[in-house]
């Protein structure tokens, strides 16, 4: 008998993987979390039955939710990670011997046993020494949290919905600014232009950033089990350029073997599809 998880990602359209097991199923404070085995996209988590992460493309967001901004500034020491439950975020900036503290503020625990337990190559770090990790809210941390505190912080929240709600406010923007240092750089997963919905959001977070940070622009990344394929990132900064001040000579001696992040596809994931282009010049 075959069984397939499918997830909604319009009223209209339907994404959907054969799956061999259904490994885990916990519904905790915040969401329900689930883990299926698949002969396709391997081993992958689901929260409130929408895909988080998988074996077979991880690599694609937590590659370019990293590099990119540790290309710009190479000399970032303190991270704040705000969700990232699945670890993927944190493996990935493990790799940086320079890196000093990395503070994981992820609202459910949950989420980070069940990657621990079904997804080690996602959680395989989190036990890093340099890692601190916090099950608490992300707006709430940030709004106690001292100026100029960290240099980098990555935004891997779900979807704007739920707990994830919070974390697309000005508010939460604001703290954001106020926590990073001079050459501090936000990075944030900022949906996708493709489906309305998805379009809507993103346009509501650049405009909120734009508002806050001196520097505020988008990237992008194929990521086949996002909806649409087409997801976005948001890149905030005090005054650096993510292109023009991107120390690539610097990123590339560091000789980090990555399987989708590099320095000119770095360049070339900020050239948007001009209905994109628009969609942000008209963001409110
Ligand atoms: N890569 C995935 C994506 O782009 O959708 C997201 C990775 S991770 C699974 C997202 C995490 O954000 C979840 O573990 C969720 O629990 C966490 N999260 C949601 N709202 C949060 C909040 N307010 N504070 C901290 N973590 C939060």
């Amino acid at each position: 008998m075959e069984f397939w998880y499918t997830e909604e990602w319009t009223e209209n359209i339907r994404f959907g993987v054969k799956v061999t097991q259904h490994v885990y199923h916990q519904h905790s404070d915040f969401q329900q979390v689930d883990v299926f085995k698949s002969e396709e996209l391997g081993t992958f988590l689901t929260l409130d039955g929408l895909m988080m992460v998988n074996e077979k493309d991880e690599f694609v967001y937590h590659d370019m939710i990293v590099h990119t901004p540790m290309a710009v500034n190479p000399n970032i020491k303190k991270v704040l990670v705000i969700g990232g439950g699945d670890g993927g975020t944190v493996r990935e900036l493990t790799r940086y011997p320079h890196i000093e503290q990395i503070d994981m503020v992820e609202i459910d625990e949950l989420v980070v046993r069940a990657s621990q337990e079904w997804i080690p190559q996602c959680a395989s770090q989190l036990d890093d020494s340099r890692v601190n990790l916090y099950f608490e809210d992300g707006v709430a941390f940030c709004a106690q949290a001292k100026n100029a505190t960290y240099d980098l912080i990555i935004v891997d929240s779900t979807d704007p919905i739920g707990p994830g709600e919070g974390l697309f406010t000005t508010a939460f923007y604001t703290d954001c600014h106020r926590i990073l240092s001079e050459q501090g750089i936000l990075v944030n997963q900022n949906e996708s232009p493709y489906f309305a919905h998805n379009a809507k959001e993103m346009q509501r977070a650049h405009a909120k950033l734009q508002t806050i940070f001196q520097v505020s622009r988008v990237y992008q990344a194929h990521i086949p089990t996002y909806p649409s394929g087409h997801w976005l990132f948001g890149f905030a900064s005090k005054g650096l350029d993510p292109i023009q001040d991107a120390k690539f000579a610097q990123w590339n001696e560091f000789g980090l073997q990555t399987k989708y992040y590099n320095t000119d596809l770095h360049v070339g994931s900020f050239a948007l599809p001009t209905y994109v282009l628009e969609m942000l010049a008209n963001a409110k």
